[in-house]
């Protein structure tokens, strides 16, 4: 089968590798029928230290399943399933509590001899407890909106869960990829009433409106920050979402969140310092986010996406073959692509 592999820094190449099969009788074997390619991805890429063998890559994927081993239950060959970012045995006592990224059994794909997800196929490890299987069609408007389950909605949802969004409460969104559009979406979906959105591109500004920002500020730095002060009389926003990961975009954050707000990182955190000294103590901020245990929130958010009232799918706007992924990575890390759907 064909899997995309990454060599070095930013060096993706898509080739043949050994088809996966059963190695243990809780694995299942998944046909890809769609993968994404994540912001996540473009930061892993980029520090990809160069090496001979490569390393798989992809980590968003739906598909149909070809073969079952013999401990898995609740699956059948034939089943549309769709897979979280990592996988999890479902059944210890982190998952137990809806903490399946630390999962005692979790493992990322690409990494321990498992397949990654932007290729024909992949062995799942404990299947049972990391797929859930769907009863849709095969309508790719609606299936582009279930593979953002795997990852991106998710982890936006969960920054803004983390932070406490419902109504009458007032989100600034620093970040306009996938994830921070879907931020805006998720705030919107819990009930926040007022969502600025900080995006300088106009077509994702328009998409983040679409999703429910009521604000947007186009300017970066101080005076991004001076605006978003200006819509809140002053005050600053309950809740930041932060949804690229750098330091600037923290320091941001920081500046726009209300005293006593929260503060809330969505996405690869590029840096391993920032401002949490004495201001963020005397201001009363707090500093959450983090990992997204996505095999629990699918349970949350799939009947919204299968009910149609949202369509966080609407991010992905463009459709790459296989073959076609080394060129969905220089495309959206070019900013010319939000997010690309991969159909091997
Ligand atoms: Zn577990």
């Amino acid at each position: 089968m064909r899997a995309t592999l990454v060599y070095g820094p930013d060096d993706v190449r898509v080739e043949e590798v050994p088809d996966p099969t059963l190695r243990e009788p809780t694995d299942a074997v998944v046909r890809v029928l769609g993968s994404g390619i994540c912001e996540g991805d473009l930061v892993f890429a980029r520090w990809t230290p160069a090496s001979e063998q490569g390393v798989r890559f992809g980590h968003e994927f739906l598909g149909v399943v070809e073969d079952i081993g013999s401990e898995v239950s609740g699956l059948s060959v034939g089943d549309l399933v769709v897979a979280p970012y990592m996988w999890s045995d479902n059944t210890c006592d982190f998952c137990a509590e809806g903490l399946h990224a630390s999962c005692r059994q979790a493992g990322r794909w690409g990494t321990a001899g498992v397949d990654g997800a932007q290729g024909d196929a992949v062995r799942v490890p404990y299947a049972q407890g990391t797929l859930v299987p769907l009863s849709v069609g095969e309508d790719w408007a609606l299936l582009a909106s279930v593979l953002t389950l795997s990852d991106v909605l998710p982890t936006a949802h969960h920054a803004a869960v983390k932070a406490g969004v419902g109504p009458r409460t007032s989100v600034t969104v620093i970040g306009d990829d996938a994830i921070g559009l879907l931020a805006v979406l998720a705030a919107r979906r819990l009930g926040a009433d007022r969502i600025l959105l900080m995006s300088g591109r106009p077509q994702r500004a328009r998409l983040g409106r679409e999703f429910g920002a009521t604000d947007v500020i186009a300017e970066r730095g101080d005076e991004g920050v001076a605006q978003a002060r200006e819509l809140t009389g002053g005050r600053g926003t309950h809740v930041v979402l932060e949804c690229t990961g750098t330091r600037p975009a923290l320091e941001t954050a920081f500046a726009v969140v209300r005293d006593n707000g929260v503060i809330s990182r969505a996405g690869v955190v590029q840096y391993a310092e920032g401002p949490i000294g004495r201001d963020m103590i005397l201001r009363s901020i707090t500093l959450t986010g983090g990992a997204a245990s996505p095999r629990l929130y699918m349970e949350h958010l799939l009947p919204d996406i299968l009910n149609g009232t949202i369509e966080p799918g609407r991010v992905f706007d463009r459709t790459a073959s296989l073959a076609e992924v080394p060129d969905g990575y220089r495309a959206m890390a070019a900013g010319d692509a939000l997010k690309v759907l991969i159909r091997p």
